[in-house]
């Protein structure tokens, strides 16, 4: 891609009402544009980071047996009357009448909607297990939006659904997720830390949020110090290993969110008491949607009975802001590799000058033919603007192309996560871009 035929609006001044980080090197950036509060466009490169970290998700998901689908994000009031939530939701569900008059509401949460889709569906415990989920964009009336996407009126949620034929399997299906969830935010480069949680409006009697340490997180939090320094090594558990083993070993370190602290569970010496964000909430509710709404199937003796259900939510653009909160420096974004908007940046110091453009050019060829997303700056902004706009914007690598290194056929590669920069000839492009 090249910079002077992209759309990358880079804002110089720093937001004034951008409280944290995170919404300040977004806003910057060009990722992303307020229209309303809590609502924001996405511009190109926020997308594509959006992109890369549903894909990850995805592919984490369906690892994990779960089968992606998508529900409209417009939902009727009459499920919800049949669930008893249309009232229960309160003010930050938000309700509007059609032509008709009927009402109709911008979903916050789709329990009832995979709950109608299940019950018209599955009649039998044959079709069990199963688990759909979706990406889809949900609409809460925050009382107080704030903090640029992590704390939006509308945003895009993974939001699954389990459905198991008794208690035992549906304790099955959650630790599925469980385990899901914490190889999916190893792969984002984050550590989120299970915290025993409350279960609030969508019910039930088992619930973990996921969440990441940081300061300026709005969730206040308690958990054993060793979480700080544990290594989760999650990569190599499979789905078909005893998974109850390995989501007690996770849950014995002591991890809660504030509405769980129970300070007589954990010595104060061990105790640390910080801040987080939430990035994920499982929920495990059995029967409370299936029984409400009559979704139940022939169990083997011929009986009818309700299926038992979860639910497990992922804030996918929220992870956005919370990745930038745990990677950055006072120059702008440190994205990690996986979810980098681009691979790798080739930027052109000295554009018109045949030796440098040679260069550039033949590194940029090299990089796409090898299959990498390169981001060429060709544009005749100052060397001190564009590589400034680089650090900001937080590519990986940098390849620098320069007057002075080009007449000895060489040019700087700079590691923007480490910060090293080292000076190679043209060969070495791949040992370095990696
Ligand atoms: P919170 O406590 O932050 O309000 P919640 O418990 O109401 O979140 P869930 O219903 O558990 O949210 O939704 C699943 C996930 O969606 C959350 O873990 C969070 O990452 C994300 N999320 C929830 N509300 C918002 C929001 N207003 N803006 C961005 N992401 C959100
Ligand atoms: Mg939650």
């Amino acid at each position: 891609m090249f910079l002077s035929k992209y759309f990358l609006p880079i804002v110089k001044n720093t937001p004034k009402d951008a409280q944290v980080v995170s919404h300040r090197l977004m806003i910057r950036s060009g990722m992303i544009k307020q229209d309303a509060a809590g609502i924001y466009s996405w511009l190109p490169l926020g997308l594509k980071v959006l992109k890369k970290i549903s894909s990850i998700i995805i592919e984490e998901q369906d690892n994990s047996g779960a089968h992606e689908m998508l529900m409209p994000t417009i939902q009727s009031a009459d499920l919800w009357k049949e669930s008893g939530r249309y009232d229960d939701y309160g003010l930050e569900m938000l309700r509007i009448k059609d032509r008709h008059e009927r009402d109709i509401l911008f979903g916050p949460t789709n329990e009832e909607m995979i709950t109608d889709i299940f019950r018209a569906n599955v009649k039998s415990y044959r079709s069990l297990p199963l688990n759909l989920y979706q990406i889809q964009w949900k609409f809460r009336d925050e009382i107080r939006p704030r903090f640029g996407i992590m704390r939006g009126r509308e945003f895009l949620m993974k939001d699954g659904y389990s459905f198991d034929v008794d208690k035992e399997k549906s304790f099955e299906a959650y630790n599925k997720m469980f385990i899901s969830y914490l190889k999916i935010f190893n792969k984002l480069g984050l550590t989120a830390i299970p915290m025993q949680a409350d279960t609030g409006p969508i019910g039930g009697d088992k619930s973990h949020e996921f969440i990441i340490l940081a300061e300026t997180g709005e969730s206040k939090v308690f958990c054993d110090k060793k979480w700080k320094n544990l290594d989760i090594n999650i990569e190599k558990i499979s789905y078909d290993e005893n998974l109850q083993k390995i989501v007690d070993k996770y849950t014995s370190l002591y991890a809660a969110t504030d509405e769980k602290h129970d300070p007589s569970l954990i010595n104060k010496n061990d105790l640390l008491e910080t801040r987080g964000i939430e990035v994920g909430h499982i929920f495990h509710f059995g029967t409370k949607y299936s029984e409400a709404m009559g979704a139940k199937v022939v169990l083997p003796d011929g009986n009818l009975k309700p299926v038992f259900m979860g639910s497990y939510g992922i804030g996918v653009s929220r992870l956005v802001g919370a990745i930038i909160e745990s990677s950055h420096d006072e120059a702008g974004i440190k994205w990690p590799k996986e979810v980098s908007p681009f691979d790798v940046a080739v930027v052109n110091l000295s554009v018109g000058n045949e030796k440098c453009d040679n260069i550039a050019n033949k590194i940029y060829n090299t990089l796409k033919s090898s299959g990498k997303d390169v981001l060429y700056d060709d544009t005749n902004e100052s060397a001190g603007s564009k590589l400034a706009s680089m650090d900001l914007i937080g590519i990986p690598y940098q390849v620098i192309v320069g007057s002075r290194l080009a007449k000895e056929d060489k040019y700087e590669i700079k590691n923007r996560l480490t910060g090293e920069i080292n000076i190679v000839s043209f060969e070495q492009l791949l040992e370095f871009v990696v």
